[in-house]
This record gives structure tokens, C-alpha cells and sequence, in this order.
């Protein structure tokens, strides 16, 4: 299979670079699928040149569309709902071979844009309803108004190459803003087959845009003195970048969704078998690349012993394999390309040299294809040590490491030792210690005998620390899409008694 780029979106339709002449593309991108490294996936022309193009479409673009009665702005969502409803096989297809996560679960990714066209209009949108203060003074009548930001670019992680942008692009036009999609260099056409759905529900032109492309991509886009809102999903470091390179812009809205180095508390009480379900999906689905991913367990010493025996024999069982071309259905595909290979097995070997116990090696598979494959790595160190890099850091790969302790102000502790403040959970039936976990970890989502994966679309999604920077996504990322205009509305003109008007020297 191959497939196919069409270039930038913008004006209303695709535009693709040209490859030759003084006009020509300044790079080209190729992509080979990461469960099979000899399909070249396809190959994209990088045009700085349209930075410019887009950035003129999508102001063009949200003067028409700010205008449209929020009705229309419904129809339009709603055809769109329709468009990705239809493509979502062909959707969850290109997430499969793009990202190289299993088929099963890139169709749940495909499955959730239609579903969050309804939260977007049903949950997210009664948030920014005007409000009317009526006689907040004499005769005056007080308003809030929600107005949109303008041109709204969304720059997006490889991970959920459709799901996070797509709720951030859902909530911005329904607002009235008009969007700029940067996909992730990796997942371009995933970006483009859902930009495709916007295409043919016919939203008028400059309203959607769509730019493939690397960070200069993202970079220049971020610093473009039209773009009002930024929403970023991503590492640290790049969100770190464009905060410090738009501080000084006081007129741009920047959303940061970051990283995570999430912990799930395991308690004495805990019911062992639900609590270890729960672990392998949290540790190692999407084969350990989400920012929910559950990194650290900090567990009740006098079950540790049982709980990591039986969770290392689950983990054994884990299959690893093509997202679609598999032999049997498998629960992890490969790692997104080599730069991770590298930098998992890089903490792998960071784990032995700082001392901490290996139980499970994660190491490089050899499967049928030539890909991206590796096993997950299981971990237990003694104590919270924040001088250790591996402890501290996000791996994004298929890792768990287990940390013993007595009492939950121990793990509370460790689960606070991280700079991130994404998400943590707590599996016990004692709710007094949820009570005291809900207060006092630094997190943005905390789970009660729930892991730290799977969120919910009706609930805000972000983090603390350096996770984020207080501006939730999910059903929250609306709030960020506007900006409040109070207005004190005086119907009368009747004019007041001037010689009420102090100072006036009549
Ligand atoms: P990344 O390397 O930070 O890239 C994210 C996006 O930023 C990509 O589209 C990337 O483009 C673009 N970019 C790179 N440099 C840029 C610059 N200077 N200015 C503007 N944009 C730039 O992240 P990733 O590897 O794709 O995703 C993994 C990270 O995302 C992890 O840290 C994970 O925890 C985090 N994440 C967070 C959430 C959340 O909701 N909190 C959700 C998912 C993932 P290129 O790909 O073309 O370089």
C-alpha cells in the first residue's frame, strides 16, 4: 500500500509544491512504515513559501466564518461528523501503518472523531453561552459575550495523529476561529485523510488549512503575527520553545499539552487481578508512547512481591506484531522509528548503570517485517531518587517500573518527585486515601481503581508542572478558544440628570 500526499491545504483546496524551478519545494520528508520498513509509506515536499499562503487563508477564512449564525457552524460540524463517520476504516488505516499502532486500536482513534463532534456541540459549547446579568446597575444591563481568538493553529504529536487535533480543531471552529492544522512530519497523511472529511463537507474556503512539513514548519507558523491561538501538543522542549518565542506577543493565546511521567499507587487492599489488567494497558499500549502512559508504580511493599511476579508473566504474553498484517491480533506494534529505538534502549541501559534492577529486559524484536519492534522493559528500584535521570524522565516506550513502599505518604511522595504533573492514580477501596491523594498530588487527571490511560473526551485533559500550562484540553479546550467581552448595555437614551454629574461647574 502506498499512499498518496496532496500537499498543502488552503484557498479551499490542496496544493501541492512544485518540485522543480526557483519556486520548488526546499525538502522532501520520506516515510516508511514503522512495522514494515520497507513499505515506503510516501514522500513529502516540505514549502516554507506557503507559511505565508496559509496564514492569508485562514484570515481570509475566519472573517467569513465568525459571521455565520452559530446554527450554520452546527450544520457544518455535523456534515463533517458524517465524512469521518464514513472514512473512519480508511482513517484508522493510515493511524495503523503511519504510527504503527494495532489496527483494533487505531479504529478506536478513527471511531472517537465522530463521537467528539457531539461533545464538541453538546458539552463543550454550552461552556462559552452568553450570559446576562440583568440590572447589574440602574437601569444597565450586563452581558459576557464569548468571541472567537481569529486564526487558530494546531500543531499536533505523532501519537494521536487524528483524536487530539481533531478535538482542538472541532471546539476552535465552533467557536467561530478558523484553523491551521501542522501535523506531525510522521503522520502526514492521517492529517491529510481527515483534512480530506472538512474538504467534502464543504466548509467554505480558507476556513480549514492544512501544512505538512518539519518544525521550521511549526516554528514559523508559531511566530506568524496572525496566528491568535496556538494549541500544542507535545514535549516539553517544544512547548518550552514556543512559549519563550511568543512571550513577548501578549496578543497570541498559547495551550501547551505536554509530557508525562505518570504514576499508579497500588495499596495493600487492592483487589491484585483488576489492579494488573488495568497495569499492562496503562504501561504498555501504544506501546508505551502515550502521554498517559503509566511509568512509575509505586506499590505496597507486602504485595510486591506477588503483584510484580504475576504482571512480569502477563507482560511476557504481550504480543508484539504488524497493526494489520499479524498473525495474531496483537496488543503492541513497533515504536515510531529509530530515533526512539535508540533513546528506549538508551534508558534501558541509563536503568543498569544507575543501579536500578532489571526484571524484564527491553530489547529489539525480530518479527516477520522489518520494523520498529521491541519488547517492554520492567524495572524495580528501591527508593525515589530524583538525581536519577531514569526515574525522572519520560521514556515514552514500553516501561514500567515498580517502588516499594509502607505508607501512602511514601508514594504520594514519589508520585510528586517528577518536573511532570500529567496524570497519576490510586487502586484501593479505602476512600480516605483517595481523599488525600485527590489533595495532595500535583496532577491534572487522578483515577480511582483506574489507570492513568483512557481518558474521557467530557472531561478536562491536561496538566500541571511541566505537563502544561493550565489551559485543559478535551471538553475544556473550548475555554481557551475565545476570549470574554463584558458589555454594559443601557437601553434607555433618556439622558440622567446632568447636575447629578459631580464636578460639573453648570
Ligand atoms: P514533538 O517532537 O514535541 O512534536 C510535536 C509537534 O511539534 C510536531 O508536529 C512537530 O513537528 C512540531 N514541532 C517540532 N518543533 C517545533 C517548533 N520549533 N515549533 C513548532 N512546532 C514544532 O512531540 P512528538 O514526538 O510528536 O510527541 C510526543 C510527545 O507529545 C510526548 O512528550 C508526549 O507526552 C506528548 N503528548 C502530550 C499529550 C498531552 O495531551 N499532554 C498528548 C500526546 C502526546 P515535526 O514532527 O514535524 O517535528
Amino acid at each position: 500500500m502506498k499512499f498518496t500526499l496532496k500537499g498543502n491545504y488552503f484557498n479551499g483546496d490542496f496544493n501541492y509544491p512544485s518540485l522543480t524551478g526557483p519556486d520548488a519545494a526546499e525538502k522532501t520528508i520520506i516515510r516508511e512504515c514503522p512495522a514494515d520498513l520497507a513499505l515506503k509509506l510516501w514522500e513529502c515536499p516540505v514549502k516554507y513559501g506557503h507559511v505565508e499562503q496559509v496564514v492569508q487563508s485562514a484570515d481570509k477564512g475566519f472573517k467569513t466564518w465568525r459571521a455565520l449564525p452559530m446554527q450554520e457552524r452546527i450544520n457544518y460540524l455535523k456534515k463533517y461528523q458524517e465524512q469521518v463517520l464514513a472514512a473512519k476504516e480508511e482513517i484508522a488505516t493510515a493511524i495503523a501503518l503511519e504510527t504503527g499502532k494495532p489496527y483494533w486500536e487505531s479504529l478506536t482513534e478513527a471511531s472517537a472523531l465522530a463521537s467528539k463532534v457531539d461533545v464538541t456541540i453538546n458539552e463543550s459549547l454550552p461552556r462559552i453561552k452568553a450570559k446576562h446579568i440583568k440590572d447589574i446597575m440602574p437601569g444597565t444591563q450586563g452581558h459576557v459575550y464569548f468571541r472567537p481568538l481569529g486564526a487558530c493553529l494546531i500543531i499536533g504529536p505523532f501519537n494521536f495523529p487524528c483524536h487530539l487535533a481533531n478535538g482542538q480543531i472541532t471546539s476552535a471552529l465552533i467557536s467561530g476561529n478558523s484553523i491551521i492544522f501542522k501535523p506531525s512530519e510522521k503522520t502526514c497523511y492521517s492529517a491529510q485523510v481527515m483534512i480530506e472529511c472538512f474538504h467534502r463537507a464543504g466548509f467554505p474556503e480558507g476556513v480549514i488549512n492544512l501544512i505538512q512539513g518539519d518544525g521550521e514548519i511549526g516554528r514559523r507558523l508559531v511566530n506568524e503575527k496572525s496566528v491568535k491561538g496556538i494549541f500544542f501538543t507535545g514535549s516539553k522542549e517544544v512547548g518550552q520553545r514556543i512559549l519563550s518565542s511568543t512571550y513577548k506577543d501578549l496578543s497570541k493565546m498559547v495551550a501547551l499539552e505536554l509530557g508525562g511521567k505518570n504514576s499508579s499507587i497500588i495499596c495493600q487492599d487492592t483487589n491484585i487481578e483488576h489492579a494488573l489488567n488495568e497495569m499492562i494497558k496503562a504501561c504498555f499500549l501504544t506501546s508505551g508512547q502515550r502521554c498517559t502512559s503509566t511509568s512509575l508504580i509505586p506499590i505496597h511493599e507486602s504485595i510486591l512481591e506477588e503483584f510484580l511476579d504475576k504482571f512480569h508473566g502477563l507482560a511476557k504474553k504481550i504480543v508484539v506484531d504488524h497493526p494489520i498484517e499479524y498473525e495474531k491480533e496483537p496488543f503492541m506494534g513497533p515504536l515510531i522509528d529509530q530515533m526512539s529505538i535508540d533513546n528506549y534502549l538508551l534508558f534501558v541501559g541509563m536503568a543498569k548503570r544507575e543501579g536500578i534492577q532489571e526484571i524484564m529486559r527491553g530489547k529489539v524484536l525480530t518479527k516477520n517485517f522489518n520494523g520498529h519492534y521491541v519488547s517492554p522493559s520492567i524495572h524495580l528500584a528501591q527508593s525515589m531518587d530524583p538525581k536519577s535521570h531514569f526515574l525522572m524522565s519520560e521514556i515514552f516506550g514500553p516501561n514500567a517500573t515498580f517502588l516499594p513502599f509502607k505508607e501512602i505518604e511514601e508514594a504520594i511522595s514519589m508520585a510528586n518527585a517528577t518536573e511532570y504533573g500529567l496524570a497519576a492514580s490510586v487502586f484501593t477501596k479505602d476512600k480516605a486515601i483517595y481523599e488525600k491523594c485527590l489533595q495532595e498530588i500535583d496532577a491534572g487527571i487522578l483515577n480511582l481503581n483506574r489507570s492513568t490511560v483512557g481518558a474521557s473526551a467530557r472531561l478536562p485533559f491536561g496538566g500541571v508542572k511541566n505537563s502544561g500550562n493550565y489551559r485543559p484540553a478535551a471538553v475544556a479546550t473550548i475555554d481557551a478558544c475565545n476570549f470574554q467581552m463584558a458589555s454594559l448595555e443601557i437601553s434607555s437614551d433618556k439622558p440622567e440628570d446632568r447636575t447629578k454629574i459631580k464636578g460639573l461647574d453648570l
